[in-house]
């Protein structure tokens, strides 16, 4: 894949965390959500005003300036399928180039986002390793769970699971 002519609106950008996933990561966060979520945890980035327009190459070359010393990216918002269609191609480009896997955060459900007709939802998950899937529920919060905020929410190993056709949890 060439170069990358999109721009997408970021929010926020890490350049090595912990706790955003397995190992150290990039972590992208991306504007724009509008699940609404109660006690939503990052509000301003639900507004696609929010954040700056920066072309998805700046964003990778970003990226693997962390490289190897990630092991990962991570996407978040803000809500990653809401610009999916930029996404998509900034995952590809990162996973021809390096050995790094693709975690992604979202508020709609794997099932949602694996029937639904929009192909570019379905081309994301094609190119993420895992996804952490499901609306932050204020009644199922729990500080004790590692990389997710509320019980409802899954991590989800997403290759296994388009392979054999069923939810397949990350061991984690
Ligand atoms: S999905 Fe995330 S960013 Fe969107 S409203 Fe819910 S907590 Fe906020």
């Amino acid at each position: 894949m060439g170069c990358l002519k999109e721009k997408i609106k970021v929010a926020g950008f890490l350049e090595n965390s912990l706790v955003n996933g397995d190992g150290i990561r990039s972590v992208l966060f991306v504007s724009g959500c509008t699940h609404n979520c109660e006690e939503c945890h990052n509000k301003a980035m639900q507004s696609r005003e929010y954040g700056e327009l920066v072309g998805l190459d700046n964003v990778y070359e970003r990226i693997m300036r962390n490289y190897p010393l990630i092991n990962g990216v991570t996407f978040s918002g803000g809500e990653p399928f809401e610009n999916s269609d930029a996404l998509y191609k900034l995952a590809r480009k990162i996973k021809n180039n390096s050995d790094m896997n693709i975690w992604c955060y979202t508020g709609y459900k794997y099932e949602e986002l694996m029937n639904s007709d929009k192909s570019e939802w379905k081309e994301l998950l094609k190119s993420i390793d895992v996804l952490i899937d499901g609306k932050f529920i204020r009644e199922f919060k729990d500080e004790s769970l590692r990389y997710r905020g509320s019980k409802n929410q899954r991590i989800i190993n997403v290759q296994k699971s388009i392979v054999s056709n069923r939810i397949i949890k990350l061991d984690i």
